[in-house]
């Protein structure tokens, strides 16, 4: 650790929230106490004293606050829906069977995922930051504080823009993700892969059936970790070929352009040219598994 700072407030009430000169939120500090201190900042917000409720679910749908520790969303969301596929999965709240696979998606220790927030990992913007994944294939939007005391919406789909980057102001809070009540009750499915067992996550597929499943539904497919931000396909089930069209429109230019940031993903846990081959395997068994109504 190496934290070089003058200040850490607790903030208690939303006007705590607004940033002074060289502050920046704490969610649960397990990036910003791993890492260098970014650039300009002298002082911590530390979010965690807002005492927000981690989650709740209600007749419009799912809140998950931007504090929730993903210990608790897999204990809480996660343990509503059954395991994707199983039988019996087929309750009210049957999406949330890819949490608790999202989250271990992050290959966290118990000890940091017991810390480590849903709104800093969203905020952090990693292509392998897998909230942005979970959530944008639920349906979900981000509900943003902005310092002058108001709040806007934006897609979860949207939030991240490239690696690292997302679209948040300066000082602009993520206070929860909302996932609609229609969302919950639909089918989801979940790939992923990595070089290694437990390693980074390099490419990641989501998906969900909207109208409920059958042959006439649609399949949503979000693709994270292979590319710089969250690339939304939708298919129709079975429409293998127009996957395949969309996934090689990834890095394309022009009218056969698909996604923001075109192009995949390069580190150290894969190449480009694995990745897309890795992402439009997973796509392909998303689409299987989903593309069959139940
Ligand atoms: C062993 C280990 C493995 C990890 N693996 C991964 C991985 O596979 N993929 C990945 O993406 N990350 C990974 N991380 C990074 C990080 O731990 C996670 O992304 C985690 O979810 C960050 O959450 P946090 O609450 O600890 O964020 P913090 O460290 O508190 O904050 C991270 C950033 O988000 C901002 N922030 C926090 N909360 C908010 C909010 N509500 N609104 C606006 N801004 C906010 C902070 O100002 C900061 O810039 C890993 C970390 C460790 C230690």
């Amino acid at each position: 650790m190496d934290l070089d700072i003058n200040t850490v407030r607790i903030a208690r009430t939303r006007d705590d929230c607004v940033l002074r000169p060289g502050e920046a939120f704490l969610g649960g500090g397990t990036f910003l106490y791993s890492e260098p201190v970014p650039a300009g900042v002298t002082g911590l917000v530390d979010l965690t004293g807002m005492g927000w409720e981690p989650w709740s679910v209600d007749g419009s749908g799912l809140r998950v606050a931007g504090t929730c520790t993903l210990e608790e969303l897999v204990s809480g969301p996660g343990s509503l829906g059954g395991s994707p596929g199983a039988p019996g999965a087929q309750g009210p709240y049957r999406a949330l069977g890819i949490v608790r696979e999202c989250v271990s998606a992050l290959t966290l220790s118990p000890k940091v995922a017991r810390t480590a927030t849903v709104g800093g990992n969203l905020a952090l913007g990693l292509p392998a930051g897998s909230m942005a994944g979970l959530f944008a294939a639920l349906d979900a939007v981000a509900v943003v504080w902005t310092p002058v005391g108001g709040s806007r919406e934006v897609p979860v789909s949207a939030l991240v823009t490239g690696a690292g980057l997302v679209g948040l102001a300066p000082s602009e809070l993520l206070r929860e993700v909302r996932v609609p009540a229609a969302a919950l009750g639909q089918r989801t499915a979940f790939r992923r892969a990595a070089l290694t067992p437990n390693g980074r996550t390099a490419a990641m597929v989501t998906g969900r059936t909207s109208a409920g499943g059958g042959v006439s539904s649609r399949v949503l497919l979000v693709l994270t970790a292979s590319v710089p931000a969250p690339v939304v396909v939708e298919v129709a089930p079975g429409e293998h070929g127009e996957l395949d069209r969309l996934i090689d429109g990834i890095g394309a230019v022009g009218a056969d352009a698909v996604g923001a940031d075109a192009g995949w993903f390069e580190d150290t846990h894969g190449t480009p040219a694995w990745r897309a081959a890795m992402t439009r395997r997973l796509a392909h068994e998303v689409l299987d598994e989903l593309g069959g109504g139940v």
